[in-house]
């Protein structure tokens, strides 16, 4: 996020409250067990623009899973001055808990290991964010060691418009023989042409439909 914090102690004393609430006392979702009992044992490989890790921290490997715009859990050199990541829930953990006045303490604010600037969240795409290759690289490696299989790319709440992860997923779709399309969206589904053929869009709240699928696939 690119948001320009008065102050760093301001700056991790909005994220560390932010991460505490989502990722430190995250319990797995009904979603989350839904889409385990419908991935079963099957290859799978998740592409998400969310930061919050709740896949992970789910139980799905974190070798399958590819965030295109980081995540919350690990930090950077704000000015990306090299290309290490470092966790982040610990130390916002422990920020969280000693923050006072929408301020953590100052001795608290992380530096950068090798230039001594400010860190940030490993979230976003801008000039200084470190793209996170490895994630894409085994996004391609899956692909490719799966080519001409069968595949479900199943997209879930993604808008009609998103050009970082629904078209290219879309042209995905197409290319590949053996794929089928689910898109499960509320009142916005959308499908190109070229795929109606080979998909399906479900229209209503995702955990619902879901929920549904899972029963149908447990039938
Ligand atoms: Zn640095």
């Amino acid at each position: 996020m690119s948001a320009c914090w008065p102050s760093e102690e301001e700056k991790w004393a909005f994220w560390s409250r932010l991460i505490h609430h989502y990722c430190g006392e995250y319990q797995e979702s009904q979603v989350m067990k839904d889409l385990k009992a419908i991935v079963g044992d099957k290859e799978c490989f998740i592409v998400t623009s969310n930061g919050e890790c709740h896949f992970e921290m789910s139980g799905f490997d974190p070798e399958d899973i590819y965030e295109v715009e980081g995540n919350w859990l690990t930090m950077q050199c704000s000015r990306a001055c090299h290309t290490a990541l470092y966790p982040s829930l610990d130390m916002a953990e422990k920020m969280a808990a000693a923050e006072k006045d929408g301020k953590v303490p100052s001795e608290m604010v992380p530096h950068c290991p090798k230039c001594g600037g400010p860190m940030r969240i490993h979230l976003g795409i801008d000039q200084e964010y470190i793209e996170k290759d490895a994630g894409q690289r085994r996004f391609q490696a899956f692909l490719d060691r799966d080519h001409g299989k069968k595949l479900v790319v199943l997209e879930l709440g993604i808008g009609p418009h998103d050009q970082l992860i629904k078209a290219p997923l879309m042209r995905l779709v197409d290319m590949e023989p053996n794929a089928v399309y689910v898109t499960i969206n509320l009142g916005e589904i959308y499908i190109t042409d070229d795929i109606r053929e080979k998909s399906f869009g479900l229209d209503g709240h995702l955990g619902d439909v879901l929920h549904r699928l899972r029963e149908v696939c447990e039938e």
